[in-house]
């Protein structure tokens, strides 16, 4: 279980460290600000640690994708949702221990969706239970392609999944 999926890691740039005045050297814990999600769709919500968040969007820089409105497929519903990075904050509902365990870590997943009418691809993100497979997510694909368009309202006949392999 804890193997498997381990190129998912999660860096923790951002976290916050809260360290004691009385003691600087030894008191520093750190810990995760955790975001709820909620699906514009059916309204099920998802609790995702920040980190993980900004790992997506930092992997998303990289490949010089627009971080600003994310699509997240929803885990119940399996609709598109947008999510807005920039006001994640608004969105925090708590804090979670670092490192994290593995009932709030969450494993995601990046999906590449085409048409058939040649616009251009849509970048979809899924954020899964720490240890999904990226077989249990190819196994989605039948509802996602049902319920989910291009930005035309095309329906989606291709969807690839993309290895992230952060460093
Ligand atoms: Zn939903
Ligand atoms: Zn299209």
């Amino acid at each position: 279980m804890r193997s498997q999926e381990k190129r998912c890691v999660v860096r923790l740039p951002d976290a916050i460290k809260l360290a004691l005045a009385s003691e600087p050297r030894k008191a520093v814990v750190e810990v995760a600000l955790l975001v709820e999600i909620h699906c514009l769709v059916c309204n099920r919500s998802t609790r995702v640690p920040e980190p993980i968040l900004l790992e997506i969007a930092q992997y998303l820089q990289g490949v010089s994708t627009d971080v600003g409105l994310l699509r997240l497929v929803c885990t119940v519903c399996r609709s598109s949702f947008p999510f807005d990075y920039a006001r994640r904050w608004e969105k925090v509902i708590g804090i979670a221990d670092v490192p994290l365990d593995e009932k709030v870590n969450r494993a995601w997943f990046l999906i590449t969706g085409e048409c058939s009418n040649s616009c251009s691809p849509v970048t979809l993100i899924a954020i899964r239970p720490f240890g999904t497979a990226s077989t249990s997510i190819e196994a989605e694909f039948p509802f996602w392609k049902k319920r989910i368009t291009c930005s035309a309202n095309h329906r989606l006949v291709k969807l690839t999944i993309h290895p992230v392999c952060l460093p």
